[in-house]
């Protein structure tokens, strides 16, 4: 089925109302009907057909949400740009998707123009963040009878609904291809799991070019025809102020940190509130203690990937364990496996692998990449690491690629990055290997201390050496500002191993 008729079987009989606030405009489920059904009749007139892909590096705003979602309604392919990318990596996507439909901002209309000279298929529209641009006119354009008259165009589970670009920090970057199926089975198990009503009304602070703000603080609201407020960009007070009318947050563990940099959040202040969310990177134990201690809730923590959707989720009712991101979710299988591809007991790391609905269909014109991904019995290799404790809950210990093999030995920088984090003083950590004529690679560690506080290296070294194995133990350590992070709140662990090769 096309993943927007589930949806809009879900939020049917909801249509006067609020399905997004965008600052001072409110938008009903009645308005997405008809918006959505605007860009996709728009679509349809330009000759585009099933399959066809449309790009869009697009700034966060109510149109960009009716864009995407007529996007799919018409049957088409979405490919969501992080508006971070840059010439060289745009070029990139634009010749290995071959999009018929391309959407940028305005400043960004020459690059795209340059880059597209030579298609003569593709067609480039503008669109900014306060709705102005190319794309606006032509939309406005279409006739009201085709946009009243537009029926969701039929999909199957298994065709294609979206192409995502994996962040890619080595090698040429992925575009996972992700079926009208994999977002159905994803939305209906998260709104079910967390418990997620037409009461609902979540802070929407995420960027709406990732899984994160575009699956998980969209699809299962949809389907429980609640209310988003969308914030274009996060701002730890502006969130605070909306929590008196919220009841969830959805968030990447920065945000939660950011938000105990200020003073006014409190339980009074959170009260109104029914749930918390963290993921897309780890959430450190110490925030999950302090938000706790400072909200009077306890953070869920979830895990998930582009190529998958979520794929586990601590608990709504029963014990969120911190530093874990809970069990496979319903209908999902989760395995942590030996380099044979034997499955693991608690508390030995290993590779995560997983198999389910959610699970993409492959990788963009990369079927030997494909394979290569996924075993003989059609799990698929997550490139994470994790391991499982004795309640059955699974813990992410790092990226595979993050493996340090130093003297011959393997290091989980995770490990050692939760002994350094545990060390007064010290805000955060960062561990990788770098280059070591004798070890292959140095375990080296990079760390932010509070502010007014002294540490030396030797002392940090000494501390690690008492619990740790010597292997282990950083042959040097840096003292920076901040960590390197993306857009999702990742450690860049690239950026340091270039500064520190
Ligand atoms: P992306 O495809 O950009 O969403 O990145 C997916 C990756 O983010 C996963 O493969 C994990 O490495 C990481 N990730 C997501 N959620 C978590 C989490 N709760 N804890 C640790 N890592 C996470």
């Amino acid at each position: 089925m096309n993943s927007y008729t589930f949806f809009s079987d879900g939020f049917a009989g909801q249509d006067a109302k609020v399905f997004l606030e965008d600052g001072e405009r409110a938008y009903t489920y009645d308005d997405l009907d008809r918006e959505s059904a605007r860009y996709a009749a728009f679509f349809q007139g330009l000759g585009l057909v099933a399959g066809d892909r449309v790009a869009a590096q697009v700034d966060k705003s109510a149109d960009a949400v009716f864009l995407y979602l007529g996007v799919l309604r018409a049957g088409l392919a979405y490919l969501p740009l992080n508006t971070d990318y840059q010439r060289g990596e745009i070029g990139y996507f634009l010749g290995d998707a071959e999009p018929r439909a391309v959407i940028c901002r305005r400043s960004a209309a020459g690059v795209f123009g340059e880059l597209l000279k030579d298609t003569r298929d593709a067609k480039l529209f503008t669109l900014d963040a306060s709705g102005e641009g190319t794309l606006r006119e032509a939309v406005a354009a279409v006739p009201a009878a085709a946009v009243t008259g537009f029926r969701t165009v039929d999909r199957a589970d298994d065709d294609l609904a979206l192409i995502i670009y994996t962040s890619g920090t080595t090698g040429r970057s992925k575009g996972a291809m992700v079926t009208h199926g994999n977002i159905c089975s994803n939305a209906a198990v998260l709104k079910d799991f967390w418990r997620i009503t037409a009461n609902d009304v979540l802070v929407h602070a995420l960027p709406l070019f990732h899984v994160h703000g575009l699956f998980v603080a969209l699809h299962p609201l949809l389907l429980a025809g609640a209310t988003i407020l969308m914030q274009r960009k996060f701002d730890p007070r502006a969130v605070l102020a909306e929590f008196d009318r919220a009841t969830m947050l959805m968030g990447v563990p920065t945000f939660y940190v950011r938000l105990l940099g200020e003073p006014s959040l409190t339980p009074e202040a959170c009260s109104h509130m029914r749930l918390f969310i963290s993921g897309s990177a780890p959430l450190l134990t110490e925030t999950f203690d302090a938000f706790r201690e400072r909200s009077g809730h306890t953070i869920l923590e979830r895990y998930g990937m582009s190529e998958a959707g979520m794929i586990t989720s601590n608990p709504y009712e029963g014990e969120r364990r911190r530093g874990t991101v809970g069990p496979a979710l319903p209908g999902n299988s989760v395995r942590v496996v030996d380099l044979e591809g034997k499955p693991l007991p608690p508390m030995q790391p290993g590779d995560v692998q997983i198999k389910g609905p959610n699970v993409f269909k492959g990788y963009w014109q990369m079927p030997e990449k494909t394979r290569e991904e996924f075993t003989a019995d059609g799990w698929f290799r997550t490139g994470d690491i994790g391991q499982w404790d004795e309640k059955g809950y699974l813990a992410i210990v790092g990226r595979a690629k993050d493996l340090i093999i130093s003297g011959g030995f393997n290091v989980y920088p995770k490990e050692v990055e939760m002994i350094l984090d545990n060390i007064l003083g010290v805000v955060e950590s960062a561990v990788v290997g770098v280059p070591h004529a004798d070890f292959g690679e140095a375990v080296t560690a990079v760390i932010v201390v509070t502010s007014g506080f002294s540490l030396t290296e030797a002392e940090v070294i000494a501390k690690v050496k008492s619990e740790l194995a010597g292997y282990k133990v950083p042959k040097v350590v840096h003292f920076v500002q901040d960590l390197p992070r993306n857009a999702m709140g990742k450690v860049q662990k690239a950026v340091l191993r270039k500064q520190y090769g």
